[in-house]
């Protein structure tokens, strides 16, 4: 009884990082700006904030740190 299918998360090589979607692995999401109903997305490597609403299709557009404390709830 060694089927893998009986236990699919009972193996050595399973990593929570798998669950992970590779192209938000640098990206951060701003809660004072996600809060004001905007995706508040921030793009780590520029510190740069998405000023698109939540859920927005297509990709971010990021705006630099002064615009985004704008957008932050105080
Ligand atoms: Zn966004």
């Amino acid at each position: 009884m060694t089927s893998p299918e009986d236990h699919p998360h009972d193996g050595p090589n399973i990593h929570e990082q798998s669950q992970f979607r590779p192209d938000l692995s640098s990206l951060h999401v701003r809660e004072d700006v996600a809060i004001t109903g905007l995706c508040g997305n921030v793009h780590l490597p520029t510190g740069r904030t998405c000023d698109l609403p939540e859920r927005h299709e297509g990709s971010c557009h990021f705006v630099g740190p002064e615009d985004a404390e704008n957008l932050a709830a105080r």
